[in-house]
């Protein structure tokens, strides 16, 4: 697995171990993880299918995600199916839902991890941009999250919902989509609110992740930031971990946890630190 380490083989250990501990094995577990064909979403479906899950794989490319596909199979997942399907179109959710379901016969976990592109520039101004990446980063979570409900809610499932610290704490350069990241928070932690009030039970596990070394991450954060990068694989274990125990919130790396307490609390010097680890001079 690229870019594993002695320390995700460990974390992987534990997860096998705390959920044998509590027989809720992810063997035969029916997972739909969105934006599959690369970086953590692809470090996800390589985890579940060790677990022996029953997996359905969605993004754009279809050459990479039958490439993941094969790898998958090899690494033990008891079924496996793709769709590709762009969440920038309004009807994709809907029909991705229904082909998992209709492949899986149902579902326990939604993993909502897809993005379009981030820019990662100063705003411009692209009022049309931040509208596409509302539509890919944010509505459509919400209309797959709607989708899979019903299913969910039969087999006291999972919503594991993939966000950022950039969602929980503004940082520069991040105009749009902090703002879609922001978004997933106050309509998933709202969601979970209702859910409990109406003793449904599907679990919201909202994932706040810092630098992860993507492919696309350290390209578009290249020169522009001092902060190192956690590896993909631990981040995707840190992923599954949270929706398989029905944790309400995610940190990983763990210590962001922290900075947010002290963000919350500090919030301008925090502020300040914070633009000391960009790389900028003004005009
Ligand atoms: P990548 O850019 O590596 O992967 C994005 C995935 O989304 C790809 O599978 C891509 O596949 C898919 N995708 C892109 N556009 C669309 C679209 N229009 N419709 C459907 N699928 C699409 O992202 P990361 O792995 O780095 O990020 C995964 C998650 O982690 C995201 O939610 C991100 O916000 C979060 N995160 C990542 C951090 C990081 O540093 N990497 C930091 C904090 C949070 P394809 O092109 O084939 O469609």
């Amino acid at each position: 697995v690229k870019g594993s380490s002695s320390a995700a083989f460990f974390t992987y250990f534990c997860i096998f171990c705390s959920l044998s501990h509590k027989k809720e094995s992810l063997s035969g577990a029916r997972v739909l993880v969105t934006g599959a064909s690369a970086g953590i979403g692809e470090q996800i479906a390589y985890h579940y299918a060790r677990f022996g899950a029953e997996i359905v794989l969605t993004a754009r490319r279809e050459a990479l995600l039958q490439k993941v596909t094969e790898k998958c199979l090899k690494l033990g997942a008891k079924k496996i199916f793709y769709i590709s399907a762009d969440m920038s179109s309004p009807s994709e959710p809907e029909k991705v839902v229904q082909f998992a379901v209709q492949k899986l016969g149902s579902l326990d976990y939604l993993v909502l991890n897809h993005i379009g592109t981030n820019r990662f520039q100063e705003w411009t101004g692209d009022v049309e941009y931040t509208r596409w990446l509302m539509q890919v980063n944010f509505l459509s979570y919400v209309a797959l999250a709607t989708a899979a409900l019903p299913t969910l809610e039969k087999n006291r499932g999972a919503l594991v919902v993939v966000s950022s610290l950039t969602g929980r704490m503004p940082t520069p350069f991040t105009t749009s989509y902090s703002a879609t990241k922001f978004a997933l928070d106050g309509f998933f932690s709202s969601l979970r609110h209702e859910l409990v009030m109406q003793k449904r039970d599907v679990s919201v596990t909202l994932c706040i992740l810092g630098l992860i070394d993507t492919d696309s991450a350290l390209e578009y954060t290249r020169g522009k930031v001092h902060i190192s990068a956690s590896p993909a694989p631990e981040a995707a274990l840190a992923i599954i971990r949270g929706g398989a125990t029905r944790a309400h919130e995610v940190f990983y790396p763990r210590w962001l946890q922290q900075l947010c307490c002290l963000w919350t609390l500090f919030p301008s010097s925090g502020n300040h630190v914070l633009r000391t680890f960009y790389n900028y001079s003004s005009p």
